[in-house]
């Protein structure tokens, strides 16, 4: 089995499952109670927030951990928790490339207040910064959601450029950004943002569970509410074992970040080479400017779903667009905002790696794949 699909999951780290269950024997009590299981358990927890601030280099003064169900939640209540307090006239302002659960998070907001803006994707790229800097002269802005890492093609979007653009126009604005596909994945200065968020499943550790890191001084109304846990922005028993796990497997991703990232750069670099001699294969990434972790191309002749599915019967699996939109619709929409072409919209493959990969995997996808082109093609 080769399994290129780690953008969309990636399966559990042995040791993560370890931790899992050592913790699940000593720290199982509801960290709400009032005794002294209890009480260790909640400290615990406190601790794993610190590691993932001190992995992150976020100063634990000015930063704080909410333990979610995913990103899509830490997502959520980023964006409704910020914008159930602000009624006045001020914008919110994306890309028009973000995961769904961004997209439509705005979208609802947008219901609401009707002050969503969706910077458009300029010729070959994501994302249009003169549009935005337009947008700060002539707008009131009070956040900016952008991806750090997209999903589907990899591309890193230049939030400095962005927090440059704040701090020109209005420090006040809030800077959020979805890196789930970029920590542990690229080397980053976290600290430029005031929110970002996390799964945990995409760097080996359980699914079901994320984060949303916030600046302390930024109020956010919960859209969890009931017994008041983690400090009232996040109701719900507290699942000690399983953030503790997870904690410990950020810490991972972080010590290994660098053999992971080599691994997965030669890796991606030695298909690249390899499809950028097959004439029909038309590569989607931003080779100069993308994570090491993700490649996607599209086919000029052939169908990509076809192929994609013979792949997965000789056991190789890829993903067509993001897991998230590919049982709606064949159509990428973010490829198509960076192309604007309609057949390399409906014919893109995403290759994304866990960096553990050896460099033999990428030859047999190589020689399967073209294997698989000549077979259709007869
Ligand atoms: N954001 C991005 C960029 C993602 O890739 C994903 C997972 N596909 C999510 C958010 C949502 O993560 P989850 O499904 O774990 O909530």
């Amino acid at each position: 089995m080769i399994y290129f699909d780690n953008a969309s999951t990636t399966k559990t780290d042995l040791e993560v499952e370890k931790k899992f269950l050592e913790y699940n024997e000593e720290y199982f009590a509801n960290p709400s109670s009032v005794h002294e299981l209890a009480n260790s358990t909640n400290k615990m927890i406190e601790k794993s927030k610190l590691v993932i601030l001190n992995k992150l280099n976020l100063n634990k003064d000015d930063y704080e951990v909410i333990f979610t169900s995913g990103a899509t939640e830490s997502n959520n209540l980023a964006i409704k928790g910020f914008y159930s307090r602000k009624n006045e006239n001020s914008y919110i302002v994306t890309s028009s490339v973000e995961h769904p659960s961004i997209e439509n998070t705005v979208l609802y907001i947008n219901e609401n207040f009707e002050k969503a803006i969706f910077v458009p994707c300029v010729k070959n790229g994501l994302f249009d910064y003169d549009e935005l800097e337009n947008i700060l002269k002539t707008k009131k802005v009070s956040m900016i959601t952008v991806m750090l890492v997209n999903n589907e093609l990899g591309d890193i979007l230049n939030l400095q450029k962005i927090r440059n653009l704040i701090d020109k126009y209005d420090k006040s604005i809030i800077l959020f950004s979805d890196t789930t596909q970029a920590i542990g994945k690229i080397k980053f200065d976290y600290s430029i943002l005031d929110m970002m968020s996390l799964s945990f499943h995409k760097i080996k550790g359980f699914k079901g569970c994320g984060i949303l890191i916030k600046r302390k001084n930024i109020k956010l109304d919960p859209i969890l509410v009931g017994g008041g846990q983690q400090n009232n922005i996040r109701s719900g028993t507290m699942n000690a074992p399983m953030y503790l796990a997870n904690a410990f497997c950020l810490q991972l991703a972080m010590n290994n970040f660098e053999n992971h990232r080599k691994n997965a750069s030669q890796l991606k670099k030695y298909i690249t080479e390899e499809l950028q001699k097959v004439d029909e294969v038309h590569i989607n990434t931003d080779l100069e400017n993308s994570s090491d972790f993700i490649l996607n191309f599209s086919l000029l002749k052939t169908k990509a779903s076809v192929v994609v599915e013979a792949l997965s019967n000789r056991e190789i699996y890829v993903s067509t667009t993001s897991a998230c939109s590919s049982h709606k619709t064949k159509f990428s929409k973010t490829v198509n905002c960076k192309f604007n072409d309609k057949h390399i919209s409906e014919n893109s493959i995403r290759l994304s790696f866990d960096g553990t990969e050896s460099l033999d995997s990428g030859v047999e996808f190589v020689r399967v794949f073209k294997e698989i082109l000549n077979d259709i093609k007869r």
